[in-house]
């Protein structure tokens, strides 16, 4: 497997778009214009500046689909063309007001809709945040045993809410991940995903929950998810993910003064992750993994893994997931070797995702090596392409 064969990594993307790339990730190399492009964005945005085309053209087209599911075609296509499948992912981020609820639980279903007329789709996905308001999550975080009556019928709401988009993804047989988020809603996302895996996954896995290894407790909490799943007879689905919050976890622990649920250092979560892929690979006839990750070791760790235990390269059970616009040659050199192989695709209209564009671009700014590797690879492969001898 070589993750540096920029020729396959970046094949889909014409002279135009590469240089663009590269352009892009070099200025989200710099924090100061990083933090000023997004005060400028969300103010011009908001007072109706026409910046629209130009987002559309430059950060939307890198790591979005498009503004709405039909839009995403030509990606999706795009991706297709080189075994790649697409995971629609819509990335609005709810504003906690019930009408939006339930316009979400429409929105994902059409995702459904997507996935279960495509081949090129294999997964759908979404956020419990999405569902219900934060302080139900909340307060349902720990134990249902505090909620008063008028929380508990919200809580009844929310979960009849998560039944229709599982139940629908059964009914098309489209599987589905439910996202991993901050630790003080984790506990019901957990909850609600043991209890949706346990009502739609007894023969075979098409609700996946997320586990997030910079968690110092997950190793701990897979352990009992299978007891679980041996105890009360369903598969289990797994995306393994280190985690995306961990600033905003820190500063929470030690705001409200409890211990702080990361991992102490890098180490300590790559340690984790190793051993979430281990015991999933060993357990293997319980469940089915989607491996989250811009990791090029956490990757490879997985197929040596696959290899030395005689598991095919597109074994159904196993998927890698990369997101549009990052780390393609991961995915495409992955798929290229017959892996199974998804990009989660944001879409959403501009002006609701730029919240998410805007953590992109922050990522890559913070993600220490992130920025610098995707650059390296695409200077790389403008270099091959004889486009520049230097940029
Ligand atoms: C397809 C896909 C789906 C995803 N879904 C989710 C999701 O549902 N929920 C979610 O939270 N995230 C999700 N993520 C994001 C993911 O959790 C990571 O934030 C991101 O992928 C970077 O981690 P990495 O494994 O790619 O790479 P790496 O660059 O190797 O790891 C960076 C990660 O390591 C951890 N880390 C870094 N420094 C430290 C430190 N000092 N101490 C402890 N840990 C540290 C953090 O988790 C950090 O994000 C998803 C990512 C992908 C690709």
């Amino acid at each position: 497997m070589d993750f540096n064969n920029t020729k396959i990594a970046f094949e889909y993307k014409s002279n135009y778009q590469l240089k663009r790339a590269y352009q892009l990730f070099k200025l989200m190399g710099n924090h100061f214009l990083v933090n000023l492009g997004g005060i400028f964005t969300n103010f011009a945005l908001k007072v109706n500046l026409p910046i629209r085309t130009v987002i559309k053209k430059t950060i939307f087209d890198q790591f979005c689909g498009g503004e709405n599911v039909n839009d995403c075609e030509l990606k999706i296509k795009l991706l297709a063309k080189y075994n790649v499948g697409t995971i629609l992912d819509y990335s609005v981020e709810g504003v906690g007001l019930k009408d939006d609820f339930q316009s979400t639980v429409t929105e994902i279903k059409k995702t459904i809709d997507a996935a279960d007329n495509s081949l090129d789709i294999p997964f759908s996905v979404f956020k419990l945040t999405g569902l219900t308001s934060f302080s139900i999550l909340k307060a349902a975080n720990d134990s249902l045993d505090d909620l008063n009556s008028s929380q508990l019928f919200e809580y009844n709401d929310f979960i009849d809410r998560v039944d229709q988009i599982c139940s629908y993804a059964v009914e098309k047989n489209v599987k589905i991940f439910i996202d991993a988020e901050d630790s003080w809603f984790q506990g019901s996302i957990d909850r609600v995903a043991e209890q949706m895996m346990k009502l739609y996954n007894q023969k075979n896995v098409i609700v996946y929950t997320t586990i997030q290894f910079y968690r110092w407790d997950r190793l701990g909490y897979l352990n009992d998810l299978h007891a679980k799943c041996k105890a009360d007879k369903f598969k289990i689905g797994i995306k393994l993910v280190r985690g995306a919050y961990m600033e905003k976890e820190r500063a929470m622990a030690i705001k409200m003064n409890y211990k702080d649920p990361i991992q102490k250092d890098k180490l300590s979560t790559d340690n984790d992750f190793n051993k979430g892929i281990d015991f999933c690979i060993n357990n293997l006839n319980d469940l089915s993994i989607c491996l989250g990750t811009h990791n090029e070791k956490s990757c490879l760790y997985l197929i040596d893994l696959m290899r030395v235990n005689n598991i095919d390269e597109n074994d159904s059970r196993i998927y890698f997931a990369q997101l549009l616009g990052m780390s393609d040659h991961i995915s495409f050199n992955l798929s290229k070797e017959s892996y199974n192989v998804a990009k989660y695709v944001p879409y959403g209209p501009i002006k609701e995702v730029m919240p998410y564009l805007l953590r992109r671009a922050q990522e890559n700014t913070s993600v220490a090596g992130q920025t610098s590797r995707e650059l390296s690879l695409i200077s790389k492969e403008l270099k091959r392409r004889k486009l520049i001898n230097r940029i």
